[in-house]
């Protein structure tokens, strides 16, 4: 049996107290203090294991520390590690030349972070607005989604509608349009000779895990196409594998002619993202006109590399397939027990709470309780985004955890934790 009441543990104490001393508090964590990790599972600092079913929000793909990709950055290590892309290197062209072969895309740029890579997206598609498009200076715009989230730049909170993003950073980049979500005629109302590009995610993950509307994708395509207009899509938390197929826009049966791929890409070891797309897109870039001192080093692309090879097989993307079924079908049985609909596509689920239990904060930190990690997003939807090389029975252990939960929760108002004390906030 666990020992519940993390943060009366001495050790845990102590590691809260310095984060909370020292570090800016941009996060509100769980009381949770990893220091081993290995597969689907993470230790604390008193030794107590958990189930991670988030995944560092897809960052952890392939689970913690997969041999594969630690043996790759090790080799890696022992070699070079960084240039600066002032001189070539023996990883770079073999990565662009993988990555591009997998995803079926033409052109690679290397970034860090995802939101590097969506900048160096936006910033390509205005390129080629007036380069290639004819878009009179200065007036290019790039429509969105209300309710997206592609990063915490200054351009990207630019166009998003969290208060909580964007509060307090203005003034804001200007060129941006913002349409609903899953709404092709308001997307076709929006557009103007003006367009260079929409950028939409496959399915929007920080806003719930919302999947569009059948067709939806399909229809974006077609007015791009009519309309001279570049289809951007972010898969850097729903690409490489997560929703069962490599690219979560291959479920539309559309190509997009850029996406920005970041997160999994790295392999839970280092930060690397990426734009890949039409050549004659990307090919807009001229030397000196955009850059990283750190993009496309040789310990990320080495990294990259394997990764594209675990992928490339496709059995990462059929353990989404199958046991994102089996994840689907029993957080399914709780819908009228504590969560009122569950979405989502492969190992990618938002169990939404019902109503009367409220915040989902105080859940998260009881399934921490009870050995499961997950993290709870919009206040009322539990993201579960376990590693793809979780087991069915780990699955398992994980909904009958939430179950219990939500059977305690249920029961008591307000929300309490299973160890006895109030949920904290
Ligand atoms: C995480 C995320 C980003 C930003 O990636 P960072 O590496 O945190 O900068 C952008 N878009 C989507 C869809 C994401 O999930």
């Amino acid at each position: 049996m666990r020992t519940p009441t993390a943060v009366t543990d001495t050790a845990t104490q102590h590691f809260l107290g310095l984060d909370d001393a020292w570090c800016a508090h941009n996060y509100h964590p769980l009381p949770v203090v990893i220091a081993q990790a290995d597969g689907a599972w993470v230790t604390d600092v008193e030794g107590r294991r958990y189930l991670d079913m988030l995944a560092g929000y897809s960052a952890l793909n392939f689970g913690h520390r997969h041999p594969d990709l630690i043996a790759a950055a090790v080799r890696q290590l022992g070699l070079v590690t960084l240039t600066s892309r002032a001189f070539h290197h023996d990883q770079l062209g073999p990565f662009c030349q993988e990555l591009a072969e997998l995803t079926g895309t033409e052109m690679v740029l290397p970034m860090n972070s995802g939101a590097e890579a969506v900048e160096s997206a936006l910033k390509v598609a205005r390129k080629w607005a007036y380069q290639v498009k004819g878009v009179p200076a200065g007036r290019a715009r790039i429509i969105t989604a209300a309710g997206n989230f592609h990063g915490r730049t200054l351009t990207i909170v630019s166009f998003s509608d969290d208060p909580q993003a964007t509060a307090d950073y203005a003034p804001y980049t200007p060129g941006f349009d913002q349409v609903p979500f899953g709404d092709a005629a308001a997307l076709a109302a929006a557009i103007t000779p003006d367009t260079a590009a929409v950028l939409l995610e496959p399915i929007q993950g920080e806003a719930g895990i919302l999947v569009p509307p059948a067709g939806y994708f399909a229809e974006v395509r077609r007015l791009c196409d009519e309309h001279g207009v570049l289809l951007i899509t972010d898969e850097i938390q729903s690409g490489l594998g997560r929703t069962g197929t490599t690219l979560a826009l291959d479920h539309e049966g559309v190509r997009a002619d850029l996406y920005t791929l970041g997160k999994a890409l790295g392999g839970g070891i280092l930060p690397v993202s990426a734009v890949v797309g039409r050549r004659d897109v990307l090919g807009v870039l001229r030397p000196g006109e955009h850059g990283s001192t750190f993009g496309g080093n040789p310990l990320a692309c080495a990294v990259g590399r394997a990764v594209v090879t675990l992928l490339r097989t496709g059995e990462m993307q059929e353990r989404s397939r199958v046991l994102g079924a089996h994840l689907h079908a029993r957080l399914g049985e709780l819908v009228g027990s504590g969560l009122s609909e569950v979405r989502g596509r492969g190992l990618w689920a938002g169990a939404q709470l019902a109503p009367e239990l409220g915040d989902g904060r105080p859940i998260s930190e009881a399934l921490a309780d009870r050995g499961v990690l997950v993290k709870d997003t919009h206040e009322t939807t539990l993201r579960f985004a376990p590693p793809l090389v979780i087991t069915e029975a780990e699955i398992d252990q994980a909904v009958a955890s939430l179950a219990e939960v939500l059977r305690t929760a249920n029961t008591t108002a307000p929300p309490v934790a299973a160890n006895g004390r109030p949920a904290a906030h």
